[in-house]
């Protein structure tokens, strides 16, 4: 990977800041619409069957998907991650992470699974150049599991794929668990006892109001820090500094040496202002914000090349003004988000 070119910038160009100051840092990108899971909180089957529709002609071609990220990365995205869907059934997906990776100015690609195809993918993907992986979990016992995934998921494939990107040299994942009151927080604790002193990091999300799908309410959501409480009842833990600005989860040490545990607050501590997230889904819309209603259709300036691409989505970041999670439940909180399948988180 290039870690130490900086991307080709236009003469004069500056970096677009939003209108909020904030700069552009990390790319979401969404390589498929489609799941082989129906999670409930975020793709229930009832409202998503199997015949839903999903086109394969709708996606952005590889081609496309490089000079889009050629384009992010020369306004300022220097960390992308990719997600779907499910990415991993997106054909050829090693390959593209293969091109992406020499794209000067990116420094970190990583993805978000939900692991029931990463067992027979982990070594290609990281001969590939991949950095980084998170899968999401979100319970230990294997019936829950199943419930969790909609009917559809075999946590025995998802801790195979767990440990084939270890041995496939992938040293710290990442595992994400959605954490419902009355549905799944009982499996925090299971969890976090699995993964301690393992090297992988548990980091509990809140439930959120994605998409137009889940019937969210906010009873349904536990606080990370009454989930924190509950684990270090158990386990003490000390707070640890973030890794940069802006990272999303806050991070706990166990006092025991035995690793840590993050939590994402989106609900109960919203972290709008030091946002520098966009998202891009699989058919070249940009979202300037996980709860937008509508995004930015990039194809257009996507066929005139990398600096029409570039001009475009500078002028969108410009224009941007978004801070949902602050603002939730307030008379000018949108209520139409786009489906968090579409973006994938
Ligand atoms: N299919 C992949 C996976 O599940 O990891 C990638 C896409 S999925 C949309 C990305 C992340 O969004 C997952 O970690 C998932 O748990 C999270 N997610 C989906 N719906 C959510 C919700 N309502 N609240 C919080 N996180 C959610
Ligand atoms: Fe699929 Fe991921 Fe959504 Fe679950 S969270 S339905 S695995 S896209
Ligand atoms: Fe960023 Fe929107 Fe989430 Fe706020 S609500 S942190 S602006 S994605």
């Amino acid at each position: 990977m290039n870690a130490a070119v900086p991307a080709p910038l236009p003469q004069h160009a500056a970096l677009p800041l939003d209108r909020r100051g904030r700069p552009l840092r990390d790319l979401r990108l969404s390589v498929i619409e489609a799941c082989n899971f129906r999670c409930p909180y975020c793709m229930p089957a009832d409202r998503v069957p199997d015949d839903y529709g999903f086109d394969a002609a709708t996606r952005l071609s590889f081609d496309e998907i490089e000079t889009l990220v050629r384009g992010f990365a020369q306004l300022g995205v220097h960390k992308l991650r990719i997600t779907g869907g499910e990415p991993l059934l997106r054909k050829g997906l090693p390959t593209l992470i293969e091109r992406l990776s020499r794209i000067a100015g990116l420094d970190d690609i990583a993805l978000t699974t939900n692991g029931s195809l990463l067992a027979a993918q982990a070594r290609a993907l990281r001969e590939a150049g991949l950095g980084r992986i998170t899968v999401s979990l979100d319970a230990m016992d294997p019936a829950r599991f199943r419930e969790m995934s909609g009917g559809r998921g075999d946590i025995v494939q998802v801790l195979a794929g767990i440990e084939a990107a270890r041995a496939a040299g992938f040293a710290s994942i990442k595992i994400n668990c959605v954490v419902e009151r009355g549905i799944n927080d009982d499996q925090v604790l299971p969890l976090v006892s699995h993964f301690r002193g393992t090297g992988h990091v548990v980091r509990f999300i809140e439930f959120m109001d994605v998409g137009t799908c889940n019937d969210w309410s906010r009873d349904r959501v536990v606080p990370s820090a009454e989930l924190r409480d509950r684990i270090a009842a158990r386990w003490p833990l000390r707070a640890l500094e973030a890794n940069y600005r802006g990272e999303v989860a806050s991070r706990y040490a166990f006092e025991d040496g035995q690793g840590e545990v993050g939590f994402v607050s989106s609900v109960s501590e919203p972290f709008c202002g030091d946002c520098h997230r966009a998202r891009v889904s699989a058919d070249g819309r940009l979202y300037t914000c996980l709860f937008a209603g509508d995004g930015h259709d990039l194809r257009p300036a996507l066929s005139q090349g990398v600096d029409a691409l570039r001009e475009h989505a500078a002028g969108v970041w410009t224009e941007r003004a978004d801070r949902y999670s602050e603002v939730r439940g307030a008379a000018n909180a949108s209520r139409r988000h786009v489906e968090m399948f579409l973006i994938g988180g």
